[in-house]
């Protein structure tokens, strides 16, 4: 992202057009906004803050960050360097809390852009609030990623990118894989037949002993949240293949451990398929085809990411072409943009015109200002006045 602040200035070059008139030129620039405040989720946090600052500080911006009041350090962390780095004060601020300090930003005339990630019940609310308050807003919110696995896929491969993108951060990702989408019963058997075991054997610890696959979900509340969503599942006639409710970390007790649970036989009514839960929980739905697979992916209301696995390359130019998400991976189970592409989802994953990052970002905290100019040649042109009605 830095990297890529860095060569900002290659974003942020006008238009020149001359002689739109007689000796008339025309060229637009880029000028910064003033203050703009990013407000961000407790999961990754270097990087979520760091989709915005480092662009809107090349911009010519100063930014306020609000970080999450979960895991308020690593901001500070930022704070330091950039200071460290000769970052005159009050360039970058960072202010803790949680709604109140979120509304005074929303409400303060001075903040001039809000960007925001989330969920989506608040990304609405920050959108809505700031827009009526004459901010431009970008609001990321929440996410229910398919994956669909074609009959010709190489399963091997996407069992792996299952387990990956369904486990990794303990499913706490916006970008996680929550639902796997398979086409054709054979196709859900084998796939099965190949998580079941990898599932069953993630290892399980404290982050920072050993090298665990996973490590806790971020707060016991948020556990027992995650947790109740299985039972939900399991009441609701899914068919819970790993259950793992019942794991236990040996010394760490007290920790907010869930095991990976796999759930087969999920239908696209039941509260598991349709809302997000942001822990270690993947769900697979059976289809008998692709029409159906795709038709599943672009009814559900959240739009972040999507992936496709097959080895027939029209399918996946269809699913490409055709599907409702702002970011698609082919063969590629999570398809997070590099920073120099642009992040941002469709339908209820974000409210706003302009994804995070790359060209958006540049766009975003800019705005647009063209200067017409003529400078006297010596000549006086008598067709140059202003125009009348004769
Ligand atoms: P959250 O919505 O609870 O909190 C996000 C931020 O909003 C925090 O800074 C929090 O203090 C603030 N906030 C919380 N409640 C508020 C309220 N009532 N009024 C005003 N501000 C409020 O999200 P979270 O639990 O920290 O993070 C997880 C969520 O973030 C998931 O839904 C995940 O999908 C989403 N997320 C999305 C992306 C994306 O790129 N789309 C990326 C990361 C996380």
């Amino acid at each position: 992202m830095v990297e890529f602040a860095c060569g900002a200035p290659h974003l942020l070059k006008g238009e020149h057009s001359i002689n739109v008139g007689r000796d008339v030129d025309s060229y637009t620039e880029y000028a910064p906004l003033g203050v703009v405040a990013g407000i961000t989720p407790f999961n990754f946090p270097c990087m979520v803050p760091m989709w915005m600052f480092p662009v809107a500080l090349a911009c010519g911006n100063t930014f306020v960050l609000k970080p999450s009041e979960r895991d308020p350090g690593t901001p500070m962390i930022l704070a330091r360097l950039l200071k460290e780095a000769g970052l005159p004060d009050g360039v970058f601020n960072v202010v803790h809390g949680d709604k109140e300090a979120v509304d005074a930003l929303l409400d303060d005339p001075r903040v001039h852009a809000l960007s925001f990630v989330g969920s989506t019940p608040i990304a609405e609310y920050i959108y809505s609030r700031g827009s009526a308050n004459g901010k431009r807003v970008q609001a990321l919110g929440g996410a229910k990623n398919h994956m669909v696995v074609l009959p010709d896929a190489d399963l091997d491969q996407a069992a792996g990118a299952l387990l990956g993108a369904g486990y990794g951060s303990a499913g706490e990702r916006c970008m996680a894989i929550s639902v796997a989408v398979c086409v054709g019963e054979t196709t859900a058997d084998a796939l099965i037949a190949r998580l079941k075991p990898m599932v069953e054997t993630l290892k399980i610890g404290p982050g920072c002993q050993g090298d665990p696959d996973m490590g806790p979900l971020v707060t016991g509340a948020h556990r027992d949240k995650v947790r109740a969503y299985v039972d939900a599942g399991v009441a609701e006639g899914a068919q819970l293949v790993v259950d793992g409710r019942g794991l236990k970390v040996a010394g760490a007790e007290t920790g907010f451990f869930l095991g990976g649970c796999l759930f087969d036989h999920v239908t696209a009514g039941m509260r598991i398929y349709r809302e997000e839960i942001f822990g270690p929980v993947l769900c697979v739905v059976r289809v008998p085809d692709f029409d159906s697979a795709l038709k599943l992916v672009n009814e559900h209301e959240y739009g972040n990411g999507t992936a496709v696995f097959t080895r027939d390359g029209d399918a996946a130019r269809q699913f490409a072409h055709r599907v409702q998400a702002g970011m698609v991976g082919i063969n590629v189970p999570i398809p997070v943009p590099m920073a120099f592409h642009s992040f941002g989802g469709w339908k209820r994953s974000l409210f706003g015109p302009l994804h995070m990052h790359g060209p958006d970002g540049v766009r975003f905290y800019t705005r647009l200002k063209t200067i017409t100019a003529r400078w006297p040649t010596g000549v006086r042109d008598p067709e140059f006045v202003m125009p009348t009605m004769k």
